[in-house]
C-alpha cells in the first residue's frame, strides 16, 4: 500500500522554482530520509505533502487521498513536525499536548492520549513544566509528542534533530527508529549519518529535484566513493605495511601514527583492522569511519546528472 505519493509536483515562490516536477512513492512501513542541503526544497515538499502549502502544479496523495481535496482527512492521517518546531513557550507540556489533541478530536477526553505520548517520547520527567523552561532536546520531544498525539499512521518530520547536542540527537533518533517499526516515516536532514542510522531508504534532493532514490545500504554506491576509516595505532607503522593489507585499497598518513585507510569493495573493514592489530600485537588507540561531507556528495551527484 502506498502511504505517500507525489505526482509531478512543482512549486514556485513568485518566480523562484522551489520544487521541480517531484515524483515519489513511499510505501506503508518505510522509513525514508530526505537528504539535501539548505534550500534544496525539503521543507517545501513536506508542506505540500501535509496540505499546508498548495503546489503550483501536480498532485500529492496520502493513502490515496488528494491533499487539496480533503486536507482535514489528510491531517488526521499525518503527524507533522514542522521545521524549527514551533511551540508555545508559555504553555505547560501537558496542557499543550491536550490542546493539540482537541484540535483533532473535540469530543474525546485527551488524558489517555497525552499520557501515551508523554511516555512514548520520554517526557515523563519534565511534563509538569512550561515548554519555555525545557532544554532543546526536551522541546524536540514535545514537538514529536504533538505530532503523535492523535496516533497518526504516517509521520513527516522536518529536520527532527537539528540543533541538538550528540546525546539528545541519539535519544531522538532512537525514538524515531522505534516509531518506524509501526509507522511510515519521512524525515528530512542534511546529515548523511542520520539517514544511515535511522532510514531504510534515502531520497536525495537538490535544487528542487530528486537526484537519487536508493536503499540506504546502497548510499556509498551512490556517492561512488569507497568507505574510508581513520585509525590511530600506539605504534609507529609504515605506509607500505598498511598498503599490503588485503582489505585496504589506499593508505594516507594523516598524523604521525594516524592513518586514513580506504576499504576495498566498499566494505566496513573496522573488524579487519582490529584483527590485524591483535594478530600483530599492535594497539589501536582509535578507529572510526570517516564522515562523508554532504557537499562532496552533492557535487558528485549533480555533476553526474548534468
Ligand atoms: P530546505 O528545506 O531544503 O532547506 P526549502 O523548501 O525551505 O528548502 O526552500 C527551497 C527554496 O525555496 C529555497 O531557495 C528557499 O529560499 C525558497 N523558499 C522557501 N520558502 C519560501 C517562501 N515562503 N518564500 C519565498 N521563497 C521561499
Ligand atoms: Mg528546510
Amino acid at each position: 500500500m502506498v502511504s505517500i505519493e507525489a505526482i509531478n509536483i512543482s512549486k514556485f515562490y513568485g518566480r523562484q522554482k522551489a520544487l521541480d516536477n517531484v515524483q515519489l512513492q513511499i510505501s506503508k512501513g518505510e522509513i525514508v530520509g530526505m537528504l539535501g542541503p539548505n534550500g534544496a526544497g525539503k521543507s517545501t515538499l513536506m508542506r505540500v505533502l501535509t496540505s499546508f502549502l498548495p503546489p503550483s502544479s501536480g498532485t500529492a496523495l496520502i493513502n490515496g487521498i488528494d491533499v487539496r481535496e480533503n486536507p482535514i482527512e489528510v491531517r488526521r492521517l499525518i503527524g507533522y513536525l514542522p521545521e524549527n518546531n514551533p511551540l508555545y513557550p508559555d504553555m505547560y507540556v501537558k496542557e499543550y499536548l491536550a490542546f493539540v489533541f482537541k484540535m483533532y478530536k473535540q469530543t474525546t477526553n485527551a488524558t489517555a492520549a497525552v499520557n501515551r505520548v508523554i511516555d512514548l517520547t520520554g517526557l515523563r520527567p519534565e511534563y509538569t513544566k512550561k515548554i519555555g523552561a525545557l532544554s532543546k532536546g526536551y522541546r524536540q520531544r514535545v514537538g514529536l509528542a504533538q505530532a503523535l498525539v492523535h496516533d497518526p499512521e504516517i509521520l513527516i518530520l522536518d529536520e527532527p534533530t537539528s540543533g541538538l547536542d550528540p546525546n539528545q540527537l541519539l535519544d531522538i533518533r532512537k525514538i524515531i527508529t522505534d516509531l518506524g517499526k509501526e509507522k511510515t516515516v519521512m524525515l528530512s536532514t542534511h546529515i548523511m549519518q542520520e539517514v544511515e542510522a535511522v532510514c531504510n531508504r534515502v531520497i536525495i534532493i537538490d535544487q528542487g529535484r530528486i537526484v537519487a532514490d536508493e536503499p540506504t545500504a546502497d548510499l556509498s554506491k551512490i556517492v561512488g566513493k569507497s568507505l574510508r576509516f581513520r585509525v590511530e595505532f600506539k605504534e609507529q607503522l609504515t605506509r607500505s605495511l598498511l598498503a599490503r593489507l588485503p582489505f585496504v585499497n589506499k593508505v594516507e598518513q594523516i598524523q604521525e601514527k594516524g592513518w586514513l585507510l580506504e576499504a576495498k569493495d566498499n566494505k566496513d573493514i573496522r573488524e579487519d583492522i582490529f584483527q590485524f592489530a591483535v594478530t600483530n600485537n599492535y594497539n589501536v588507540l582509535s578507529l572510526s569511519r570517516e564522515e562523508q561531507k554532504m557537499e562532496t556528495v552533492f557535487r558528485r551527484l549533480t555533476k553526474r546528472q548534468n
